[in-house]
């Protein structure tokens, strides 16, 4: 399976902040824990028991996403342009 560069991952980002897939909104808190083998829904990779997994949590509760740290990291620098 191919693995995303740091790269692709943002293009994917960008593209799903702004179709809407993603929040562009600031998280009201952060679960941080272990994965759980669910999918990243920044670079669509599951978060496995090894990896940190990181849930934001938003004023609206149907909102619901999760990604690994640097998966994390590239959502907010793009949320925070505002794309
Ligand atoms: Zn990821």
């Amino acid at each position: 399976m191919a693995v995303l560069g740091t790269r692709d991952v943002a293009a994917v980002v960008r593209e799903k902040l702004a179709a809407g897939t993603l929040p562009c909104n600031a998280p009201t808190k952060m679960w941080v824990g272990n994965g759980s083998g669910r999918s990243c829904d920044a670079c669509g990779q599951p978060i496995t028991p090894t990896d940190i997994e990181y849930e934001p949590d938003f004023a609206d509760p149907s909102v619901q996403v999760r990604f690994h740290q640097k998966c994390l990291d590239v959502w907010h620098q793009w949320r925070a342009r505002g794309v």
